[in-house]
């Protein structure tokens, strides 16, 4: 299998606080870096760990798909960054036995960029775009006949001497994957066969995940060190691996490459301040305000963020999912409440 990469980016985010944050869940320049993730990559759904039930459906789908010599009905994977949506497709290429070109939404903006990409396309092959919820509505009216009937229809020149050329194009396999399916327009959203949600993993898949990535990087953990990562990467197989990252950085330079056991993480991740449930300083100075000063809430974000310095938006998007999702915080009409698990973690109970 071939990867193809055509303005591959998931690195778009604006803001450099998110970017310096060990448990962002995006990738970062250190992840992004397409050969050091693409390592770690599970190459086929049977070393691609966790996600059962997406997995079964996937499956008889790439069965029945090579049984009929087709081209996969097209995809939609949804859910949060960091949880395989694009290793997923690049594992349905492998299975498939096609390429995977990969580009993503803001990557196509002009119709040109996708007509090329889709020109260039052979049979059966497949085409993942990022953040499809993106997509410009020039590049998503160009993929409606696209992905429905295998064909372009271009406009050629302007005004009275404008003409409509249709060019075929072979059958593909489109895998769309956002992390905002409410986004997607329905005309684009009912032109998938196939639409599958990605959830956070289960600690023992991400104890796994921790193990196949340490033996890729030649690391021997031992007794529970794993599921000391797995704890602490909430619930995001790309944080498990960057955190395993940091703890081997930790074990070269302590010389205790051997050696890493449940303490060595505790203090090598100590050092980066993200704490035993994978709370890092902004997360806890977030809750700490909510119960110092707010006596726990319920308050408005605009007065958090004022109060933090941060930028609502950022508390928005980043740091409130997990915090609502491990349901330390809860969202009330009335503004943000701390819970009665957000206060025990936050005195140490
Ligand atoms: P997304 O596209 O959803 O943002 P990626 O597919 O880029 O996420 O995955 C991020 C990282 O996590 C990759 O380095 C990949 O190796 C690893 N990863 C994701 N899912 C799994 C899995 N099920 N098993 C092993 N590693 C995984």
């Amino acid at each position: 299998m071939a990867i193809v990469s055509s303005g591959f980016s998931h690195d778009n985010s604006s803001d450099a606080k998110r970017k310096s944050r060990l448990v962002d869940p995006s990738s970062l320049k250190e992840d992004s870096k397409i050969i050091k993730e693409d390592s770690l990559r599970p190459k086929s759904l049977d070393e691609f760990i966790g996600q059962s039930a997406l997995k079964e459906v996937l499956e008889i789908s790439v069965k029945a798909a090579l049984y009929r010599k087709e081209a996969l009905d097209h995809v939609l994977l949804y859910g949060p960054p960091g949880l395989g949506k694009t290793t997923m497709a690049l594992v349905l290429a492998n299975e498939l036995g096609v390429k995977c070109r990969i580009s993503s939404a803001p990557a196509l903006e002009r119709p040109r960029d996708i007509v090329g990409l889709l020109m260039n396309l052979q049979t059966n092959e497949l085409l993942f775009v990022d953040e499809i919820h993106r997509l410009s509505s020039a590049a998503e009216e160009l993929l409606y006949t696209a992905l429905e009937d295998c064909r372009l229809d271009l406009t050629i020149g302007k005004g009275t001497t404008a003409r409509t050329r249709a060019i075929d194009l072979p059958r593909f396999t489109l895998v769309g994957a956002t992390t905002r399916p409410a986004s997607i327009s329905s005309p684009l959203r009912d032109r998938f066969g196939i639409t599958q949600r990605f959830d956070y993993y289960q600690l023992q898949d991400l104890k796994g995940i921790v193990e196949r990535t340490a033996s890729f990087l030649g690391l021997s953990l031992i007794d529970d060190a794993s599921l000391e990562i797995a704890r602490r990467c909430r619930g995001t197989p790309r944080i498990a691996n960057r955190l395993l990252r940091r703890v081997r950085d930790f074990a070269t330079v302590k010389q205790r490459m051997n050696h890493i056991d449940v303490s060595l993480v505790d203090e090598s991740l100590k050092m980066h301040r993200v704490d035993d449930r994978g709370l890092d300083q902004l997360d806890r100075s977030f809750l700490s305000i909510l119960f110092n000063t707010y006596e726990g809430g319920p308050v408005g974000l605009e007065t958090l963020s004022a109060a933090l310095g941060e930028d609502s938006a950022t508390l928005e998007s980043v740091v409130e999912p997990f915090l609502l999702q491990i349901g330390f915080l809860k969202r009330t009409p009335r503004g943000r409440i701390l819970t009665l698990e957000g206060q025990k973690h936050l005195l140490g109970a």
